[in-house]
């Protein structure tokens, strides 16, 4: 085992010291990659040596490398080495979180990391939490504990058929398609989800926000949830959470706040305004496996009332019956989320809090939102580029303007302009491909206003100002070589 560990540990080592040499992204294909691995079912043992130079030489080799300096692609966290050594270490107590009695320590330790972490966003401390895979499953446990809180039947005995309304619930145009998606699974449907619109900003519109409501209560509906953004995926935009929550309360809605992507940027000092008001929300959703920087699988979903989550997750069966303890000792994870057994999340949480600090972190998240603004000032001051969105939080939406169609967006006619946008549109995306193929910088896409932008996302305390300005050298480098061979 300690051969081995060594081995691993100094792979692991290697590649994170020439982390930033590397292409972001390999440039691969499925068939090359099934030559290399798939084989027959082993039968006998391989040598773990072996085995490891697979990992190094076709898993590692063909894989996005997400810890990149210069990786902006969606919503992506670099890990840290203190996690992943703490992700060894949690497989190797292979500690099992359904409970207390299962796991003593281990789930006295959630308790604790759940606790910062609700200090972290000031958040009610009697509130209840725990970590589950992701911000997706954040969110669907969120939506089941709002439905259930605010059904006017016992909905977990007699089922959605039961309910006399449609139960409706509202997001923005810029929410996280999972909670469409939990709607979709929980049986709530996608038709009761109702989109209100965003300002220029990209926040939620509360006027149209007050309209739907009231337009549904009308028609004889029951509201019972509304979602508010804490940093969109799409542009970074924060909605306005006190307003929000003033209407969740004035029509009786469960506030729900999916902070996945933004939520931990309340740590650093310029950005802890926008958060102002998250403390009156029912529920939570965060991903520590964003801007805590932890490598996946780490979601964690807040309830501002424990009850409001043990009545919807709790069940009565025999053999998860608590027998003979105290109440402490009787707590059990599964009456507060979806899952049984669990994995021990909460070690890397642990170890990367006490091991780096929040001071070191807030830190390091500033310099992500200024590495953005820099972004901004950078195209802002270009004469063949041009943003499409403010810069809010870490993530910058623009594209690629050439300077003679710049000139010609703002005198032309209507129709001339919906054709030069729609040759930007595909100029930029072919530039993304490219982007891609080159292989020093790597971004996603958005569609603002119905046009395609170029997207980055800054989520890595590697990344500094002068990776800003390499990627804009990059897409110059790219772009030249498009233009050749127009
Ligand atoms: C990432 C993200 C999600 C989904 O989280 P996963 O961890 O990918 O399941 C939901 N909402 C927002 C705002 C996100 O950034």
């Amino acid at each position: 085992m300690r051969r081995w560990g060594n081995a691993a540990i100094d792979l692991m080592a290697e590649y994170l010291a020439s982390i930033g040499d590397r292409q972001v992204y390999p440039n691969t294909s499925s068939n090359q990659i099934r030559e290399q691995l798939d084989e027959a079912l082993p039968v006998e043992r391989s040598d773990f040596d072996a085995v490891l130079a697979s990992f190094r030489d076709t898993i590692i080799k063909l894989s996005r490398h997400n810890a990149h300096p210069r990786m902006f692609g969606y919503v992506q966290a670099p890990g840290t080495a203190i996690a992943a050594v703490a992700d060894l270490l949690a497989s190797t107590l292979n500690a099992n979180l359904t409970a207390w009695r299962s796991a003593p320590a281990a789930v006295e330790l959630e308790r604790l990391t759940i606790n910062w972490i609700k200090e972290i966003l000031g958040y009610e401390r009697k509130a209840a939490g725990l970590f589950v895979s992701g911000g997706s499953m954040a969110n669907m446990a969120a939506l089941m504990a709002a439905r259930r809180a605010k059904a006017s039947e016992d909905l977990l005995s007699k089922g959605a058929r039961s309910l006399p309304q449609e139960m409706r619930l509202y997001v923005s145009e810029e929410t996280h398609h999972s909670i469409a998606k939990a709607a979709a699974l929980l049986g709530i449907g996608r038709d009761n989800v109702r989109t209100i619109r965003v300002d220029e900003r990209f926040k939620i519109r509360i006027d149209d926000l007050t309209a739907k409501i009231n337009e549904d209560l009308d028609a004889g509906h029951l509201p019972f949830c509304v979602v508010a953004n804490a940093g969109t995926v799409m542009t970074g935009t924060v909605d306005p959470l006190i307003e929000v929550s003033r209407i969740a309360q004035q029509f009786n809605l469960w506030l729900h706040v999916d902070a996945c992507y933004g939520g931990f940027a309340v740590l650093a000092k310029s950005a802890r305004p926008l958060f102002d008001g998250i403390d009156k929300a029912d529920s939570v959703a965060l991903d520590p496996h964003k801007w805590l920087y932890l490598p996946v699988d780490c979601g964690c979903i807040l309830y501002r009332d424990p009850e409001a989550a043990r009545a919807t997750f709790a069940q009565e069966a025999e053999y998860t019956r608590v027998i003979a303890q105290e109440a402490e000792e009787a707590f059990a994870f599964w009456d507060y989320g979806p899952e049984l057994s669990r994995r021990f999340r909460a070690l890397k949480v642990w170890m990367m809090l006490k091991g780096v600090g929040v001071r070191a972190l807030g830190e390091a998240i500033e310099k992500d939102l200024a590495c953005a603004r820099h972004f901004e000032q950078l195209v802002q001051a270009s004469a063949d580029f041009e943003m499409l969105a403010p810069v809010e939080l870490s993530i910058f939406c623009f594209r690629y303007v050439p300077a003679q169609f710049k000139r010609a967006l703002t005198s032309a006619d209507e129709s001339t302009r919906r054709k030069i946008n729609d040759e930007l549109d595909s100029l930029n995306e072919r530039l993304l491909v490219e982007l891609e193929r080159d292989g020093s910088a790597y971004l996603s896409n958005a569609l603002i206003h119905g046009r395609f932008a170029l997207r980055g996302c800054v989520m890595n305390y590697r990344t500094t100002l002068r990776d800003m300005e390499i990627l804009l050298s990059d897409l110059r480098r790219v772009v030249s070589r498009i233009e050749l061979t127009l």
